[in-house]
């Protein structure tokens, strides 16, 4: 942070340090480019800052300031509200890009599609059926359980047809 008690290469003076760069180039970054503005924003905090009386960053640390060192809580409240609004942002982006990938999956996939699911089924129905109407269900004349025989048979089925043994 600056802040820093420093002497003034330029003009001689000594005093508290201001943030360098302008906080104006942090809000119009941060209406483009978040990311951009953040980064500016922490570099504009790091270092020793410039002169506050002629604004130039030739100083050098000092511990001659007679005056008391200015809060830091405006710096806070600023980071506060950037963070704040990069979650915001950022949750924002987030269900943009939710919203766009649900409207992709909806374009590409019609829910009448047939699962695999959907075909094993149907095949098992076919084929408690058919043991149905042989009079063998739910067990067949070899005593096996037609539900295990039928569940064994359509696992993989293309068609959703049961094919009797
Ligand atoms: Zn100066």
């Amino acid at each position: 942070m600056a802040n820093k008690c420093i002497g003034c290469n330029n003009c001689g003076h000594t005093g508290w340090s201001r943030d360098r760069g302008n906080f104006i180039i942090t809000i119009v970054l941060a209406f483009f480019f978040l990311l951009p503005a953040v980064v500016y924003e922490i570099w504009r905090r790091t270092g020793l800052g410039v002169c506050e009386n002629c604004g130039s960053n030739l100083v050098k640390p000092s511990h001659s300031c007679t005056s008391n060192k200015p809060s830091d809580v405006g710096d806070l409240i600023i980071l506060g509200v950037l963070g704040v609004v990069g979650a915001v942002v950022v949750m924002f982006l987030y269900a943009l890009a939710d919203i766009a990938i649900n409207s992709y999956k909806n374009r590409n996939a019609p829910p009448q599609e047939i699962t695999q699911q959907d075909y094993e089924a149907s095949c098992m129905l076919n084929g408690i059926e058919y043991y149905q109407s042989i009079k063998q269900h739910p067990i067949t004349n070899n005593g096996e359980l037609v539900l295990d025989k039928v569940q064994a048979a359509c696992k993989g089925s293309k068609d959703g047809k049961y094919k009797a043994p």
